[in-house]
């Protein structure tokens, strides 16, 4: 089993305040965590794996 994501792609900020999504990569579909100012502020993110990034 893959392990969750429990940090946010974007600023590596541990996903503890409510409001964090996870999402698969588009990409590759590996696991990537957001933090809620991260999806407010709509920061990009960057898939680790494949280096996709989106906001
Ligand atoms: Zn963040
Ligand atoms: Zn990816």
């Amino acid at each position: 089993m893959a392990n969750k994501v429990d940090t946010c792609t974007t600023c590596n900020k541990s996903l503890v305040e409510k409001g964090y999504v996870r999402f698969p990569c588009p990409v590759c579909g590996n696991e990537l965590g957001r933090c809620i100012s991260c999806r407010q502020q709509s920061n990009p993110y960057k898939c680790p794996k494949c280096g996709f990034s989106g906001a």
